[in-house]
């Protein structure tokens, strides 16, 4: 997964908003990524998403301690089908989205059954593409959840997501899945950011993903370049200052905890 790619799917929220996000929607993008701890849940249900009461579901109440967790990468893919249709054709009501979107789980399997099917490939993952599956295949959804009906030129995505191992259950979940606590090496946002470990720390907060050894950001605009330093080994990292999502989560990273303020 790349840069764009990974803005492109709400993985990049506002604490790690890199150059391409202005030319985007900073605002969208935010919505899309500051949402965490079932959001995917929320999208195949097409229900929209509703952070307390996910957040009182998994049992997370506020100026309470997470207790954080690895997720480390694997070979195994989770496929899934996702039609949906811009702004431009009206807005929809019940997507959650703001627009239609469908997002259909179709099979678990791997990067080399994948690639045995001839699934185009980029330096050994299977990219994302839209027409992988052919477009006659009835696993794809046919309408929105408000009733409307995806035309041929509406948008179709075969969208080949990554699991991750959580290093404290075993249990493999996909990013957009993984609730909050959960730490994760960014590596598709290069070799600029990386920390004393060499990885890129990522860790979702109830208020949204934070990369730990991103950047800073004030009213928009970058604050300090390395915005954080932390000290120990994931996940038992402390980082300095606390992070702030604005209007979503103020909390400390202290050995391994995520504590509200
Ligand atoms: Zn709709």
């Amino acid at each position: 997964m790349n840069l764009a790619e990974a803005i492109r799917r709400g993985l990049i929220a506002e604490a790690i908003p890199a150059r391409p996000v202005r030319a985007r929607s900073v605002k969208e993008l935010a919505r899309a990524g500051l949402v965490s701890v079932r959001v995917h849940e929320a999208q195949l249900q097409n229900t929209p998403f509703d952070y307390a009461a996910a957040a009182a579901r998994e049992g997370i109440e506020m100026g309470s301690r997470i207790r954080c967790f690895w997720l480390g990468p694997t070979e195994e893919i989770e496929l899934s089908l996702r039609r949906y249709r811009g702004s431009d054709r009206g807005k929809c009501a019940t997507s959650g989205f703001g627009y239609h979107n469908v997002n259909a789980i179709m099979e678990r399997t791997s990067f080399a059954q994948l690639a045995a099917r001839g699934w185009p490939m980029s330096d050994g993952r299977p990219v994302h593409t839209g027409d992988s599956v052919p477009h006659s295949d009835p696993r794809w959804p046919r309408s929105c959840s408000c009733g409307y009906a995806f035309a041929d030129d509406d948008e179709w995505q075969c969208n080949p997501d990554a699991l991750f191992r959580r290093g404290d259950t075993g249990e493999l979940v996909t990013l957009h899945a993984a609730p909050a606590g959960a730490m994760w090496d960014a590596d598709w946002m290069g070799e600029h950011h990386k920390g004393p470990d060499w990885i890129h720390l990522c860790v979702r907060t109830p208020g949204g993903e934070w990369s730990v050894d991103g950047p800073s950001y004030q009213d928009g605009k970058v604050q300090h370049e390395r915005g954080w330093t932390r000290t120990g080994t994931v996940p038992d990292v402390t980082a300095n200052p606390t992070i702030h999502i604005p209007g979503k989560y103020h909390g400390f990273l202290r050995g391994g905890w995520l504590e509200e303020c």
